[in-house]
């Protein structure tokens, strides 16, 4: 039986890492933080799409997650990684592996810092080394550069983002996006702005204005977009030469891609971005109302960023990031930001001071970039509220580097020194 009182951390990504950050160095020596990962290794999602574009990028998006790079050398806290939480119980979470001994590991309190579950490449396949996730980087960049006509389906940041990387790297290739709403990303549909209502979480919407600049900034990069409709995905069954099958990637050969209006358009490669589902499933196994919307869904939260739930089970649980409805957008800066309202209310609880309310602050940047060269960002101020950003504005600070060497290489407070791979020329 160890002699620290553990604070577990699950999930070593933008959530997580600030959490550990804002412990060390504050935490009384009684107390352990010990930081979990599923990965043997940090990587960085708002890069992925160029990793999976651009050779060289994958080596960027990377890093090592071992103790020696995330704390220093004469403190006791310690990253577990690769090792995968696979049940909560009270006071107690259980391990895939054991970790000194024991597949039990109790904590004091412990923080879900799950995040979401998307596909590659936007973040590695389960079980997948480092290796394993730069080589399949590596065959999406192949894959991509023998494709002659892509559809992209969907047009929120992750579709916009990849058809801009890919315009940049090849200026002849044929790109579709195909979008259900009126606009891309996601404007209001009704004249009523709405955000995040109670403690539901409901995503916050763009501004049309925003949509309309970046459709003016597709267009001129001759990057087609199909509003008001949706691709029709096939689900097995039966299939008809020269008609898509639902496969994503690469195709063999030029097949018609069906749209809910009937119509089709032809493609050879189809990338699907139609958003991501909240990592939740450790909580869904012990309180299905415990999510904002059953299962799949995020986890409840109340004002200090704790688990939601009337189970004593979840009782010392806080989630953040994007696992959490906690409000506002669900970007790496918001993460940090819950990390931060966590961190301070853990601090409370071991001082034995009141919980604080969490209220993220007000200035929120979210730029969607198309390369390296174009993109418009949108920066959510006090009193004006949500403001389009120019690019002359933005150019330096997200397009060429992709936050790596600012916000992904700085998580890593360890002994042990870590650097970026270049920018690949
Ligand atoms: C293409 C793309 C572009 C983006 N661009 C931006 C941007 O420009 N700016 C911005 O701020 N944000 C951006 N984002 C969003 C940002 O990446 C996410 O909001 C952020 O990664 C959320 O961080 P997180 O720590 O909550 O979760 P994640 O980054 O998803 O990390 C969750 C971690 O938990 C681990 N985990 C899950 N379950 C378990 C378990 N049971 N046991 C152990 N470990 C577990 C996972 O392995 C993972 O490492 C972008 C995302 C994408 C995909």
């Amino acid at each position: 039986m160890s002699q620290y009182k553990n604070i577990v951390i699950i999930g070593a990504s933008c959530a997580g890492s600030t959490v550990a950050n804002k412990l060390v160095g504050e935490v009384p020596k009684s107390h352990r933080i010990l930081l979990i990962d599923a990965f043997g290794f940090s990587f960085w999602p708002p890069a992925s799409l160029r990793a999976s574009v651009v050779p060289g990028w994958e080596d960027r998006i990377v890093a090592p997650l071992r103790t020696s790079t995330v704390f220093q050398a004469d403190t006791q806290h310690q990253v577990i990684a690769p090792n995968r939480v696979v049940e909560l119980r009270e006071n107690v979470v259980i391990l895939e592996k054991p970790f000194e001994g024991s597949r039990e590991l109790p904590f004091f309190r412990c923080v879900l810092a799950t995040g979401s579950i998307q596909h590659l490449p936007m973040r590695p396949t389960p079980g997948f080394t480092e290796a394993e996730y730069k080589s399949a980087l590596r065959k999406a960049q192949e894959e991509v550069r023998l494709a002659t006509k892509i559809v992209i389906v969907g047009g929120g940041p992750v579709g916009l983002e990849y058809s801009g990387e890919i315009r940049q790297r090849f200026p002849n290739k044929e790109i579709t996006i195909v979008h259900p709403l009126e606009h891309v990303l996601n404007p209001p549909t009704t004249s009523q702005h709405t955000r995040t209502v109670g403690l539901t979480y409901s995503p916050p919407h763009t501004p049309v204005k925003f949509s309309k600049n970046l459709e003016g900034q597709l267009k001129s990069l001759n990057i087609k977009v199909i509003l008001n409709e949706k691709v029709e995905i096939p689900t097995g069954g039966d299939t008809i030469p020269g008609e898509w099958d639902g496969k994503f990637g690469l195709q063999d050969g030029i097949k018609k891609v069906q749209l809910s209006s009937g119509r089709t358009i032809e493609a050879d490669f189809v990338f699907l971005s139609v958003g991501n589902k909240a990592e939740s499933s450790l909580v869904a196994n012990i309180d299905e109302k415990a999510l904002v919307n059953g299962m799949g869904e995020m986890i409840a939260v109340d004002q200090y960023l704790k688990v939601k739930s009337t189970n004593p089970i979840l009782k010392k649980y806080y989630a953040i990031g994007d696992a959490a409805a906690s409000k506002g957008w669900k970007t790496a800066q918001g993460a940090g930001m819950d990390g931060d309202g966590a961190a301070a209310n853990i601090l409370a609880e071991i001082r034995g001071k009141p919980l604080k309310v969490h209220v993220r602050p007000t200035i929120h940047g979210y730029i969607v970039t198309l390369g390296t060269k174009v993109g418009v960002g949108l920066l959510t101020l006090p009193l004006l509220g949500d403001t389009v950003m120019p690019w002359a504005m933005l150019k330096n600070m997200k397009g060429p580097a992709l936050l790596v060497d600012d916000l992904f290489i700085t998580r890593f407070k360890g002994s042990e020194k870590v650097t970026a791979a270049p920018i690949p020329a």
